[in-house]
C-alpha cells in the first residue's frame, strides 16, 4: 500500500467517495524505489506530481476558459497531455497512427514481467473516455487532419522511431531492439547486442533472444552496461539472463558489420585507443534510443503563433507557456516527451504534466 499510495496519494477519498476506477494504479514498476535509493527522491513512474506536490497538482485545476485542444500521438506523453486537458475542462481530439493507444509501453507490456505497465496507459484511456475525449485511431495525422479541429492549442506528442544507423558500415545488416520485442524480426542463435542507450530495451531483447537458447553478448561502450536501468530494475533482468547463455562486455563499441560467408563479421572498436576486435555472429541487434518524429511539428511550426516554442524556463519552474512570436498564427504548438529527445516514461509524462496543466 506504500506504492500504492505514491500513484495515489487520493486513494483513501476515491474509496470513500466511491471513485474506485478512478484510482491511478500502481503499475509494480519499482521506478519510485530506484528513484528513492539512487537519486534520493521519490518519485512515480506514472505520476509526476508525486513528490513535487510544491509545483505539479495532483489534482488538476479546471481551466478559467475552455479551449480545443488537439493532441497528435497516443503514447505516454499523448495519453497524459489529454488526460491533463481534459480534466482542465477543455475540449480534447487526440489522433494516433496505431489502431490503439500505447506507444512504446505496448511493446514493454509484451514482456511477461512487464505486463502492467499497460496499467499506465489504460487509466489514462479511462480517465479520457470519462471526460469525452475524442481519439482518431488508425490515422497517421498530417496538417490538414490538425487544422479540420481548428485547435487553440496543439500538442505533438508523436514519439520516435528506433535510430539504428549508427555504423561506418553494415547499417541494412542489423535490426533494432523494437524489432525483437515486436516480434517482427525472430531471434538469431548467436546474437551481439550492442547497446547505447543502456535502457530497458536492450535488456528485454537479450532475454527475450538467450530464452530461445541462443547466446547473447551485450557490448556497450560505457565502462558499466545499463546505467539507464537503476538498481532494483536489474535484478529480475540478472537473475534471468545468468541463468542462460549471455555474457556483457563494457567499454568496446560496435564500429561496422559485414557479411561473412552466410554469417556476419561485426568489428568493435574502442574510445580509448585504435584496437579493435571481431566476433563472428549471425544476427547484431542495436538499440540506441530512438528518433525524433517531428515532420509534422515543422510543418505546423509557420502556422503556430509562438512558432512552436517551448519557454523552457516557465516550463520547468511551473510557470505560464506566454510567447507570442508570430501574430498571424492560428494556434499555440508544442512538442513534448520522446518527440523532442528519447528520454524515459517518467520524463514524457512529466513533460506532458507540466505544459498542459496551465493550458
Ligand atoms: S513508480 Fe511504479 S511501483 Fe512505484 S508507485 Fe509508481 S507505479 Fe508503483
Amino acid at each position: 500500500m506504500t506504492r500504492a499510495h505514491m500513484a495515489d496519494p487520493h486513494l483513501v477519498r476515491k474509496v470513500i467517495e466511491g471513485r474506485e476506477d478512478d484510482i491511478r494504479p500502481c503499475v509494480g514498476a519499482n521506478y519510485c524505489l530506484d528513484r528513492i535509493i539512487q537519486g534520493g527522491m521519490a518519485f512515480c513512474l506514472h505520476n509526476a506530481a508525486t513528490g513535487r506536490e510544491e509545483t505539479m497538482p495532483h489534482t488538476i485545476p479546471a481551466a478559467p476558459a475552455q479551449k480545443r485542444i488537439t493532441i497528435v500521438g497516443a503514447g505516454p506523453a499523448g495519453m497524459e497531455a489529454a488526460r491533463v486537458a481534459a480534466e482542465r475542462g477543455h475540449a480534447v481530439t487526440v489522433f494516433e497512427a496505431a489502431d490503439q493507444p500505447g506507444g512504446q509501453i505496448r511493446l514493454t507490456a509484451l514482456t511477461e514481467r512487464r505486463r502492467e505497465m499497460i496499467s499506465i496507459i489504460a487509466w489514462r484511456q479511462a480517465m479520457c473516455d470519462k471526460h469525452g475525449v475524442t481519439f482518431h485511431f488508425n490515422t497517421f495525422a498530417d496538417e490538414s487532419d490538425v487544422l479540420s479541429t481548428n485547435p487553440d492549442e496543439v500538442v505533438i506528442a508523436t514519439g520516435g522511431l528506433p535510430h539504428t544507423q549508427v555504423l561506418t558500415d553494415g547499417n541494412d545488416l542489423v535490426c533494432s531492439a523494437w524489432d525483437i520485442l515486436s516480434g517482427d524480426v525472430k531471434p538469431g542463435q548467436n546474437v551481439l547486442i550492442f547497446d547505447d542507450a543502456g535502457d530497458h530495451a536492450a535488456l528485454q531483447a537479450a532475454d527475450l533472444i538467450a530464452k530461445t537458447g541462443a547466446r547473447v553478448e551485450i557490448v556497450t561502450p560505457d565502462r558499466a552496461f545499463s546505467p539507464e536501468v537503476m538498481a532494483m530494475n536489474l535484478v529480475p533482468y540478472m537473475r534471468s539472463l545468468q541463468k542462460l547463455d549471455t555474457t556483457f562486455t563494457v567499454t568496446w563499441r560496435l564500429q561496422s558489420v559485414a557479411r561473412d560467408g552466410n554469417r556476419l563479421r561485426a568489428t568493435l572498436g574502442s574510445d580509448y585507443g585504435d584496437m579493435t576486435r571481431d566476433r563472428l555472429v549471425d544476427q547484431v541487434v542495436v538499440n540506441h534510443g530512438t528518433r525524433p518524429l517531428d515532420d509534422l511539428y515543422f510543418d505546423l511550426k509557420p502556422l503556430s503563433s509562438n512558432l512552436g516554442e517551448v519557454d523552457y524556463d516557465a516550463l520547468t519552474t511551473g510557470g505560464l507557456q506566454d510567447l507570442r512570436k508570430n501574430p498571424d498564427g492560428r494556434f499555440r504548438l508544442f512538442r513534448i516527451g520522446d518527440a523532442v529527445a528519447a528520454r524515459n516514461t517518467h520524463a514524457a509524462i512529466y513533460d506532458a504534466l507540466r505544459l498542459v496543466k496551465d493550458l
